[in-house]
């Protein structure tokens, strides 16, 4: 029998565990068997994929540096990552600005509808507003002291510290070319073989990906709100759903232009990974899976790969950034407030910081757009209007954030010679 391919798997298993979810709703106590049989099996496939995230990155990255041989190299990919990383944020939140200006959802909110929804979620806006208010606290180069870990195996100690274990990597990898590549190569050879059995443990917690997705979505759908509330919001989902796609094809015409790839080798190519974007709201969590799919599928050099992706996923979310400024237009359209032009480009500007500061974690976004609300003087009540629908929109934007991380590793691997023709 042919074997089916992997995303074809995770694609029957995520429409079985939607279609087992609506079953078990319609049956008395079927939410409390997806809560105590179901859910759990999707927690421990998270697990499993947050459990290699920081092996993961110190192995990948600390081998890539290290074979690049010279820094040179290493500043020229540097700065066109950063730079690449910084256009497509700002591109994303222009789009969902004017796609928001444009449609305006929020003018089709009652005031009834607010006042319900404020009613509602006023308990989850407040922790929001508070995890929100200690990230807000700190002065001004904070994030930038928070870059160093003070000791590794503290920063190693928590998935949330990813720009940290990425930072001492990068410096371990860099003294790595400084010194002769004699004195170097038992540490080398050490991490070229710890990355290879870091690469085989993704290959086979990927075979379970498919259940594992199956027993997430199944829960999602146990535990999703009703139906009237989605309907309320329904021009809002639309809106940054809309953003969110026309996203998508500008990744798949900058690929085009720029390496020359059509949609259909980078659509295919990185399914898997959006897939399970969509499935874990994690960009994080996808990190393994986005690696192999861009250097196994998508023909990017594991040189080039190793470096452009983890940092993708902690600093370029195109996704969050384009939620960012449709979901903050959308409440100040919904209080009835007019937001100047001026404002709007405040937006861009905190909504481009906000996304780089969002953990690749579900539901981060929501936190940071907390900051983007307070700095446009929007009400912050404003976010209990969006929560009803906010998981499956994070859903999708997570599929973004995967997105955009691999199309501008493709760009960056062409730019330097390291894209397979
Ligand atoms: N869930 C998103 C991610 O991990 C972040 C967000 O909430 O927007 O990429």
């Amino acid at each position: 029998m042919k074997k089916i391919a992997l995303h074809w798997k995770i694609l029957i298993g995520m429409a079985l565990g939607v279609v087992f979810g609506v079953v078990l709703s319609l049956i008395p106590n079927g939410g409390v068997f997806a809560a105590d049989y179901i859910k759990p099996f999707g927690t421990i496939f998270i697990n499993l994929l947050k459990l290699i995230a920081v092996p993961l990155i110190l192995a990948s990255l600390i081998k890539g540096i290290s074979d690049l041989k010279d820094i040179s190299k290493l500043s020229k990919m540097g700065g066109r990552t950063i730079v690449t990383y910084l256009l497509t944020t700002l591109t994303a939140v222009t789009i969902g600005l004017i796609l928001v200006n444009v449609i305006q959802p929020g003018k089709s909110i009652s005031v009834e509808t607010r006042e319900e929804l404020v009613l509602a979620y006023a308990s989850d806006t407040q922790e929001k507003q508070a995890a929100a208010a200690k990230q807000n606290e700190s002065g001004p180069l904070q994030p930038l002291v928070e870059l160093v870990p003070s000791n590794i195996f503290a920063a190693a100690s928590s998935n949330k510290n990813m720009l940290q274990i990425i930072f001492f990597s990068l410096i371990f990898g860099v003294a790595m070319i400084l010194i002769p590549e004699k004195k170097a190569k038992p540490v080398k050879k050490f991490f070229d073989s710890f990355n290879d059995v870091i690469l085989k443990l993704i290959d086979l917690i990927m075979q379970i990906a498919p259940y594992g997705v199956f027993a997430l979505l199944a829960a999602l759908v146990v535990e999703a709100p009703s139906l009237e509330l989605f309907k309320a919001l329904a021009l809002y989902a639309f809106t940054l759903l809309l953003a969110l796609g026309i996203m998508i094809c500008v990744y798949i015409l900058l690929v085009r232009f720029f390496t020359g790839k059509n949609a259909s080798f980078f659509m295919k190519g990185i399914a898997p990974a959006q897939l399970l974007a969509f499935s874990t709201s994690s960009s994080a969590a996808t990190l393994p899976v986005t690696m192999e799919c861009v250097e196994v599928n998508l023909g990017v050099d594991e040189e080039v790969a190793s470096f452009v992706l983890p940092i993708g996923a902690t600093i370029n979310m195109d996704g969050t950034s384009v939620y960012q400024g449709v979901a903050a237009v959308f409440i100040a359209q919904a209080f009835g407030l007019d937001l100047s032009l001026s404002a709007q480009l405040g937006i861009v500007f905190t909504a481009t910081l906000a996304s780089i500061g969002t953990a690749a974690v579900p539901s981060a976004g929501i936190v940071m757009l907390v900051i983007v609300l307070a700095q446009a003087g929007i009400p912050e009540a404003g976010l209990a209007l969006i929560f009803a629908i906010d998981r499956p929109l994070d859903m999708c934007r997570t599929i973004v954030n995967v997105t955009g991380d691999a199309a501008v590793s493709m760009i960056v691997g062409k730019s330097i010679e390291k894209l397979k023709d």
